[in-house]
């Protein structure tokens, strides 16, 4: 019998692939089997060993996405270790937390660089790698319950994560045409660096849970499921979809 989230012969890159929800979504891909690349500015030998661990091949790319110099670079180097590229994960992302009366300019650029101007410029340079290479592909946007929602004190990384929404509904409407399918995983509240700051506040962690209907903070490998998901021949007529992954958070 076929299997439609069966990613053998993929090549996946993964950006921030060294912790948190992409060491999750890294590793659910490599599973389903794809070779993946991890693209990143810290070590990624953690994510490396779990893939190796499961039987999977994994190559990391060192790149800090804050500029887009690294992204033309980036692309070639999948692809000349891949043989090709087939999926991209604009995962990598960061958050500043800041009263917004008192909110900086660098907060604001820092947070707006890497997760929507570099994932918009990397996913031009991967897109581009596809239709030369013929054969379509995949990209998955990582987006937020947060681009639904305002949220407090994060004002750079709501306007991120609203603008990486209507950017996968754009690109989705551009390039689906050309067999590329743009999709994006809102995640919800999930154990990671991310939100460390606020799982260890005691008022917010309990304000926080007491919201989840699951009852629980979310894991990476929560969201690897639905990587694998958007990534496979099983989500071939998903184009623009936003699939929140979050425990019932916005349905609340
Ligand atoms: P995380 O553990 O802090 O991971 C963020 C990743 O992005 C790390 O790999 C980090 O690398 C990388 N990164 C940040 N700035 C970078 C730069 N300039 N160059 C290269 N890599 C950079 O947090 P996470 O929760 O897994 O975040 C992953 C994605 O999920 C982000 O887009 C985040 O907004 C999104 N998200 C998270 C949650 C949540 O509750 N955790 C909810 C919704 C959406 P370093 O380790 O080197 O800093």
């Amino acid at each position: 019998m076929i299997n439609p989230f069966d990613l053998t012969g993929k090549v996946a890159i993964v950006t921030g692939a060294n912790t948190g929800l992409g060491q999750g979504i890294a590793v659910a891909l490599a599973q389903a089997g794809a070779r993946v690349v991890g693209v990143g500015r810290s070590p990624m030998d953690e994510t490396e060993r779990q893939i190796a661990a499961r039987g999977g091949a994994f190559h990391a790319v060192t790149a800090d996405l804050s500029t887009i110099a690294p992204l033309e670079r980036i692309v070639e180097e999948a692809a000349r270790w891949g043989g090709r590229v087939d999926i991209l994960v604009n995962n990598a992302g960061l958050i500043r937390r800041a009263d917004p009366l008192e909110f900086s300019e660098k907060d604001w650029d820092d947070v707006m660089n890497v997760n929507l101007k570099t994932a918009f410029f990397l996913s031009q340079a991967f897109a581009r790698r596809l239709l030369a290479q013929g054969g379509g592909g995949k990209i998955i946007n990582v987006a937020s319950v947060l681009s639904f929602q305002g949220g407090i004190r994060i004002p750079s990384y709501t306007a991120s994560k609203h603008g990486i929404a209507g950017l996968t509904q754009l690109l989705a409407n551009e390039w689906a045409p050309k067999g590329i399918n743009v999709n994006a995983i809102a995640p919800g509240y999930c154990v990671t660096n991310n939100t460390k700051a606020i799982r260890e506040d005691p008022a917010r962690n309990a304000a926080i849970l007491a919201r989840i209907p699951a009852g629980r903070w979310g894991t990476p490998e929560d969201i690897g499921g639905a990587a694998v998901f958007l990534a496979s021949s099983a989500s071939d007529y998903c184009h623009g979809t936003i699939l929140v992954v979050d425990g019932g958070w916005l349905a609340r």
